[in-house]
């Protein structure tokens, strides 16, 4: 049977796994009924968290991991697919529970597949990856909540984050005014490059709230979680909307009602892996529409299977800035 190169995790007695690039045949791989020559993954959070163990992200071992892929067609019984056609793949908790992106060959069920728009290839998604993918998810989560450039400007924390590089990108692309907050001030040019407005100092944000602020944005794109997210909804004007993602700064968060009964706060959860294939379809034709990749290949650099641990290890670290693509042929 023909053999291909994948990275896998095996279980140990301590948290972190033991990873390893191995010859791997398809009867390795979860079931589905396409089967994808994979050009591209991306190291993301939730990879990161996976393959140096500091989350409990990985239940089976052993297990492929990488989130999302991008390739092209191999087999498949699925009508919607055919051979030699682009295809992205993300969520379904594929590399958590179904093996994943980081492998040359991926197996997947057709409905967890989106086909490349027109004006991506394979590596071009992946410079979006799920984390693109999510943070147009968040714009797209604004723009239906009918929060327009007018109304004021928008807060994007954890800017200098992979989601939120693409939030503040697509942001200020459609018009609005972006103030990104971060905690690196070597990110400060970057996310001005991105289009951001305003650069403001995560340390503002980690401070106890009041209930009720002076307001100062219309609405906001948060990554972070925590006391950044409980101190930003007090500040954000009547009617405003919270798209809020991630947990990088911490799961817990205490706020009161007050912003959500006085000032209509609607604070929205936007999880990519959940998302119907409707509305993933629709973020990624108005990502591959809206925002050229020539704008992320500056911050975006590309490593291989042999770079996983280490550069995982930096992005747990907060030490890796903009997109990390995995070249998984090479
Ligand atoms: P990155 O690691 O690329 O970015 C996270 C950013 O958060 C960092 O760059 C940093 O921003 C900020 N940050 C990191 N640690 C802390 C901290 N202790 N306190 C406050 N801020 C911190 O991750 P991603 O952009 O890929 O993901 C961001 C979040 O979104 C993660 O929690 C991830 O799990 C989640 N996510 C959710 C998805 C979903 O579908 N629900 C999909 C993808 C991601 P800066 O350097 O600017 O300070």
């Amino acid at each position: 049977m023909a053999t291909f190169r994948a990275l896998r995790l095996h279980k140990t007695d301590s948290p972190a796994p033991d990873v390893k690039i191995e010859q791997l045949t398809t009867g390795d791989l979860s079931t589905g009924n396409v089967l994808i020559s994979n050009e591209f993954s991306s190291l993301n959070y939730k990879d990161a968290l996976a393959v140096t163990g500091k989350g409990k992200i990985i239940r089976d071992f052993p297990m492929v991991p990488g989130i999302d892929a991008a390739g092209v067609v191999l087999e498949s019984d699925d009508p919607n697919y055919h051979p030699g056609e682009h295809v992205i793949l993300t969520g379904h908790g594929v590399g958590e529970t179904h093996t994943g992106g980081m492998s040359e060959q991926v197996r997947v069920p057709g409905s967890y597949l989106v086909r490349t728009p027109q004006a991506l290839d394979s590596r071009k998604a992946m410079q979006f990856g799920t984390g693109g993918l999510t943070g147009m998810l968040c714009v797209l989560a604004l723009l239906d909540s009918d929060l327009k450039p007018s109304d004021g400007p928008i807060a994007v924390s954890g800017a200098g984050g992979g989601v939120g590089g693409i939030a503040t990108t697509v942001l200020s692309t459609l018009g609005y005014e972006v103030h990104a907050i971060t905690g690196r001030e070597s990110e400060h040019d970057r996310l001005k490059e991105l289009g951001a407005s305003e650069i403001l100092e995560r340390a503002d944000f980690t401070r106890d709230p009041k209930p009720l602020e002076s307001t100062r944005f219309a609405g906001a794109i948060d990554t972070v979680g925590g006391q950044v997210l409980a101190t930003l909804i007090p500040q954000i004007i009547y009617n405003g909307v919270i798209a809020a993602t991630g947990n990088a700064g911490g799961f817990q968060f205490s706020t009161t009602v007050f912003p959500f009964i006085l000032r209509n706060i609607r604070l929205q959860g936007v999880d990519s892996v959940h998302a119907p294939s409707e509305t993933r379809e629709r973020a990624w034709q108005l990502l591959s529409e809206n925002v050229t990749t020539d704008q992320l290949d500056a911050s975006t650099r590309t490593i291989d299977l042999e770079n996983v641990v280490g550069t995982a290890e930096q992005l747990i670290n907060n030490q890796v800035s903009g997109r990390v693509l995995i070249d998984v042929q090479a």
